[in-house]
């Protein structure tokens, strides 16, 4: 099997965020390869943005909503030594622009949670699933129990 240079991880935010984030560094541990991760705003106001736009964390946008969504991916980066540069906001409709991420940073393995915050109504979640059938590369669900 080939190593895995650089995987991404998708992170919603869920509970069980950490469960997914610590398979992926020990993945990453294990390839030694470049961890990124990503997080797509769907759920804030953001009226002068368009889909895809990247959101810097280094700039004080001044909008108390938009910098506590930067400070939590910003957590989890530190808590799983991920470089800023590493570290991915972008607004728009999740699965569309985690794929865009993923082959604009030539990306060998995406991450995500089999559930997320829309709960375990699906058998695999919607955006889970999506990541599935449209990515060009390698997808691990890591598999989510309630
Ligand atoms: P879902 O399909 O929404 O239940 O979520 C399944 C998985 O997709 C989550 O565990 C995350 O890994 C990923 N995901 C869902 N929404 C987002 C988001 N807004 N940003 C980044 N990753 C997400």
């Amino acid at each position: 099997m080939n190593d895995y240079k650089h995987i991404l991880l998708a992170v919603d935010f869920s509970k069980q965020v950490n469960t997914v984030a610590e398979k992926a560094k020990a993945i990453a541990n294990k390839h030694q390869a470049k961890l990124s991760i990503v997080h797509v705003l769907d759920n804030i106001p953001m009226p002068d943005a368009y889909y895809g736009t990247v959101i810097s964390l280094t700039e004080n946008s001044g909008d108390p909503l938009l910098e506590a969504e930067k400070a939590k991916l910003m957590a989890i980066g530190e808590q799983f030594s991920v470089e800023v540069s590493n570290q991915w906001l972008l607004w728009g409709i999740p699965k569309q622009e985690i794929i865009y991420v993923a082959e604009q940073q030539q990306v060998d393995l995406i991450v995500v949670g089999s559930h997320g915050r829309h709960g375990i109504a699906l058998l695999l979640g919607s955006t889970a699933n999506s990541i599935l059938h449209t990515a060009k590369c390698d997808v691990l669900a890591v598999r989510l129990k309630e």
